[in-house]
């Protein structure tokens, strides 16, 4: 890939965009091949797992990488080709369902909160808060008032995180409408994998229209360039895996980690 400039696929605050203004496949114009996309992630992938070591040991920032997108649009696949290069130990992964009883009783930040990243960590959200501005808001659970007053509390709850330490970098992966349908063909055609598919993906490609909206609404009210929200073309796997490892590896060189000096003196060690 060799981009390095992800400021064309970033989110303008407050820009009320339109997510057709952004191309759900890779740019035509000097498309890297496969072989140089995979090279690509080889690479991204050796550099993200040396940058999570300096993270893990300086424990003065944090990661914290959200995914959201339309239903198949790949939050399962990009975690696990991007970060299957990464040391199991140094990375964390969580995912959000439907609130269960108790969580649904507290506010909506509470559950989300309890797993955001410590300094030193590196967290992967698929699904997230913003489910809660998304699903929430296409299927009439909430008003446009709450809906506003979320963005509100988001925002303070994600300039909470930056004070402390924490950048929050947010990729939508945006797919089109036609391969979310080639998407949802195979899963119907793989027996494999028929335990992915629930009643709700069906019921939710028939309100595209409406999601698309409720994400062009959340992204532009939250993206700010503490906590920018990037739209990935999505369409193709290997680019979109290729992007996000990019952007990963940018973020946190951008943190100018540096590992901590010895809190000994080491020329006094004698081994025996
Ligand atoms: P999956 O990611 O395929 O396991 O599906 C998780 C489901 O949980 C999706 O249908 C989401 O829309 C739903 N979900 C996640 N968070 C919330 C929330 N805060 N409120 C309502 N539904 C949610
Ligand atoms: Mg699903």
């Amino acid at each position: 890939m060799p981009n390095t400039d992800y400021t064309p696929w970033y989110v303008s605050p407050q820009s009320q965009f339109k997510l057709s203004d952004f191309d759900t496949e890779p740019p035509s114009k000097g498309l890297p091949s496969g072989d140089e996309l995979e090279e690509h992630l080889a690479d991204m992938g050796e550099k993200l797992d040396k940058l999570q070591s300096t993270l893990h040991a300086a424990k003065t920032r944090g990661l914290l990488v959200v995914f959201q997108g339309m239903d198949t649009s790949g939050k399962d696949g990009v975690i696990r080709s991007v970060f299957s290069h990464v040391s199991p130990l140094g990375v964390r992964a969580e995912a959000f369902g439907v609130p269960t009883d108790l969580e649904s009783r507290h506010d909506f930040l509470w559950r989300i909160h309890a797993k955001a990243p410590a300094r030193g960590e590196m967290v992967i959200f698929n699904r997230s808060h913003y489910e809660d501005v998304l699903v929430t808001r296409v299927r009439g659970m909430i008003d446009e008032e709450t809906c506003q007053h979320r963005y509100n509390n988001i925002l303070r709850f994600e300039s909470l995180l930056h004070n402390a330490g924490i950048t929050v970098l947010k990729c939508y992966l945006h797919i089109s409408k036609s391969e979310q349908k080639k998407r949802l063909q195979a899963r119907l055609d793989d027996p494999r994998k028929h335990w992915k598919l629930q009643p709700s993906d069906f019921a939710d490609r028939e309100l595209w229209p409406k999601f698309t909206q409720a994400y062009e609404a959340a992204l532009s009210a939250t993206s700010t360039p503490e906590s920018p929200w990037y739209v990935v073309p999505a369409d193709s796997k290997p680019y979109r895996d290729s992007f996000v490892a990019g952007l990963i590896v940018q973020t946190l060189e951008n943190m100018k980690l540096k590992t901590p000096k010895p809190s000994f003196d080491l020329s006094q060690v004698q081994l025996t």
